[in-house]
C-alpha cells in the first residue's frame, strides 16, 4: 500500500469545496472541505491543502461549469461564462500549475462525469460500460461514460437545460414558471431542489414523504431519464444530489418512468438495476476524481 502513488483529487463545487488524498482512490485518508467563496481566496486553500499534504503524483478534478475540458485550448482549466459572480475564467488548472511546475499531471472534468467515473470504479456503475450520473441538487447536471470513457463533445453535456414538459398546472399550487432564467421548460427549471422550493414554497428537505411535491418531481424526474434513455441508451442511470436523499423518490421515479416509457424499450433491465441511487452516496464527486488522477499518476 505504501508503494503506490499519493493521489490527489478536488471536486470543485458551486457551493463547497472539497480536497482530498489517497492511495486507493476508494479510500481518502486526508479530507478538506470549505465554503467555495471568491476564487483568490478558494484555489489558494486548494493549492495550500495539497502543499501540506503532498507531494502527489497527480491531481484529478471534478468541477462546476462550464468548464474548458479540451487540453489544447489556451482556456484549459479554466470555469467559462458562469453566472456565478466573480468565477468566470477562474483558473483551477493553472493555480496548481503556478504552484506545482507546467507539466504537473492534472485530469480536468466537469463534477458529474468525475462522479460517474467514482460510480462506474466504485459504486453502482461497477460492471457496466455506459454509466450516465444525473445530480438533482441546487441546479441539475448530468454526466455519461460511453463505454467507460467519460464524453466531452464540443463543450460537454448540460443535460439540465434538456426539454421537459411543463406538469406544474396538474398540482393546484400558484406556478411560479421555471427556476432557470434562460429556459422556460428545461429540466433543471422544473425539477432541480431550487425549482422545488420556488413550487412548494418551503425547501426540499423540509417536504414530508407523503407530500404531492414527490409525485411531480418524480414525473419530472422520469421523464428526465427518459430523455437520457432516448439519447445515450445508457447501462444505467445513477440519480444523485440532496434530492434524491428523500428515500422514496427513486421508486416513484421507476413507476412513472415505467408508465411513460411504454413498451418501447423491452430490452431494458429491470427498474431496480437501472434507475438506482450512487453506491457511493455523497463521495462519488471525490472518489472520481482520485480516480482520475489514478489514471494519470
Ligand atoms: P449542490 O447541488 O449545491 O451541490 P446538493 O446536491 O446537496 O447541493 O443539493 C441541494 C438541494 O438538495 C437543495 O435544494 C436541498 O433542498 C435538497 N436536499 C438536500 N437534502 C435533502 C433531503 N434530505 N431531502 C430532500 N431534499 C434535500
Ligand atoms: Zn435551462
Amino acid at each position: 500500500m505504501e508503494n503506490l502513488p499519493l493521489l490527489g483529487g478536488v471536486e470543485a463545487g458551486g457551493t463547497k469545496f472539497v480536497c482530498a488524498i489517497a492511495r486507493e482512490p476508494d479510500q481518502p485518508l486526508v479530507e478538506e472541505r470549505f465554503p467555495t467563496t471568491n476564487p483568490d481566496e478558494t484555489l489558494a486553500r486548494m493549492v495550500g491543502f495539497f502543499r501540506e499534504n503532498g507531494p502527489v503524483s497527480a491531481i484529478g478534478i471534478g468541477t462546476f461549469g462550464p468548464a474548458e475540458l479540451n487540453p489544447d485550448s489556451p482556456e484549459f482549466g479554466r470555469i467559462l461564462t458562469t453566472p456565478k459572480a466573480g468565477w468566470a475564467g477562474a483558473d483551477l488548472v493553472g493555480a496548481l500549475r503556478a504552484e506545482f511546475g507546467d507539466d504537473s499531471p492534472i485530469s480536468f472534468e466537469t463534477d458529474v462525469n468525475a462522479a460517474a467515473v467514482g460510480e462506474a470504479k466504485f459504486g453502482a456503475g461497477q460492471g457496466k460500460a455506459n454509466v450516465c450520473y444525473v445530480t438533482v441538487g441546487t441546479g441539475i447536471g448530468g454526466g455519461f461514460l460511453h463505454e467507460r470513457k467519460p464524453i466531452h463533445g464540443r463543450m460537454h453535456p448540460e443535460i439540465g437545460h434538456t426539454v421537459v414538459p411543463d406538469f406544474n398546472a396538474e398540482f393546484e399550487v400558484p406556478n411560479p414558471g421555471s427556476a432557470c432564467p434562460f429556459h422556460e421548460n428545461c429540466f433543471e427549471g422544473r425539477a432541480s431542489g431550487t425549482a422545488m422550493a420556488r413550487l412548494w414554497d418551503q425547501p426540499a428537505t423540509e417536504l414530508p414523504a407523503d407530500h404531492p411535491a414527490w409525485k411531480l418531481e418524480a414525473k419530472y424526474l422520469a421523464h428526465g431519464a427518459m430523455n437520457l434513455t432516448a439519447a445515450w441508451s445508457p447501462d444505467v442511470i445513477i440519480l444523485g444530489g440532496g434530492v434524491l436523499q428523500q428515500e422514496s423518490l427513486i421508486e416513484s421515479v421507476r413507476t412513472e418512468f415505467a408508465a411513460i416509457a411504454g413498451d418501447y424499450w423491452d430490452n431494458l433491465p429491470p427498474m431496480t438495476e437501472y434507475l438506482v441511487t450512487p453506491g457511493l452516496g455523497q463521495q462519488a464527486g471525490i472518489v472520481g476524481a482520485l480516480c482520475l488522477a489514478s489514471g494519470r499518476a
